[in-house]
């Protein structure tokens, strides 16, 4: 796991991270789905835990080019944790309102209350990707953001939040083969919009830029973890591995029970 993990100052070069990588493991779908489901009883346990100590914030930030996964992942990695304590917030197109702010403020209003763990499906770096790709502000105003938004995430690890970024690493052929699928399957239609293929006539535009973040913003309070999610089981397994860790590397405790329990009679 540790491999995936971004250091800071790196200088990633994302051609050569292979997006089909299965660390090894040969995608024996059953034991990796044995493996999956003992991973979310952990998160189960772990996040009713974080609940009860009622004390840290957990942030879970999901970036990814189109069809690489998101929704996926959140489905199956917290298949069976209690949906009370956990959240997720979804990124999309800036409203008239938000745009009239600045761009960490609808984002701030999201993150994690003590005792909860927040996923953010897009997030944040929108405004250092899409942004900056569609040229929607100029050059000089999105570059000042690497430096806001690792201010931003230090803030909140230094009040209490433990926040863990993944980028779900797919390639151009696997971009296609999910879009056919969505094409081809009347259910999954309505998922396809014809402007996602504008987006991936900028691929490399994109990948320069998720090049310039994950160096950028992975910082020892923030880490970036690159996911090679070409697999979809690989990329449920090694998100839950690495969610599953850094919540047991904790160490929480349930809060001390009231005194005089012991000689509680229930009439
Ligand atoms: P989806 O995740 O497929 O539902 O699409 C959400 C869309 O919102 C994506 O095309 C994102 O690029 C876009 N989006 C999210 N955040 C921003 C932002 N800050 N500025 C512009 N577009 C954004
Ligand atoms: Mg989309």
């Amino acid at each position: 796991m540790e491999r995936y993990r971004v250091k800071p100052g790196s200088h990633i070069n994302l051609e050569e991270w292979d997006a089909s990588d299965a660390g090894g493991l040969d995608g024996g779908k059953g034991s990796a789905k044995d493996r999956l489901e003992e991973l979310n009883e952990e998160l189960e346990e772990l996040q009713e835990l974080l609940y009860a100590e009622h004390k840290r914030k957990v942030l879970m930030v999901l970036q990814g080019m189109d069809t690489s996964g998101k929704d996926g992942t959140i489905r199956h990695v917290f298949e069976g944790v209690n949906p009370q304590g956990v959240r997720v917030a979804s990124f999309k197109v800036p409203t008239r309102i938000e745009l009239d702010h600045d761009y960490l403020w609808r984002v701030h209003q999201q993150t994690p209350r003590r005792g909860e763990i927040v996923i953010f499906n897009r997030s944040h770096y929108e405004d250092l990707l899409v942004v900056r790709v569609r040229s929607l502000v100029p050059p000089e105003v999105w570059s000042r953001r690497y430096a806001h938004i690792n201010d931003f995430e230090r803030l909140l690890a230094e009040e209490g939040t433990t926040i863990i970024k993944f980028y779900l690493h797919i390639d151009l052929d696997e971009q296609k083969e999910r879009f056919l699928a969505r094409l081809n399957e009347p259910h999954k239609r309505w998922k396809f919009s014809l402007g996602d293929l504008k987006e991936r006539k900028l691929w490399p535009q994109y990948m320069q830029a998720y090049e310039e973040v994950l160096n950028r913003t992975s910082t020892k309070w923030a880490p970036w973890y690159i996911v090679p999610a070409n697999r979809k089981w690989y990329r449920n397994l090694m998100i839950a591995t690495i969610l599953v860790d850094t919540l047991k590397g904790l160490d929480m405790k349930y809060p001390e029970p009231e005194e005089g329990l012991d000689d509680v009679v229930i009439e």
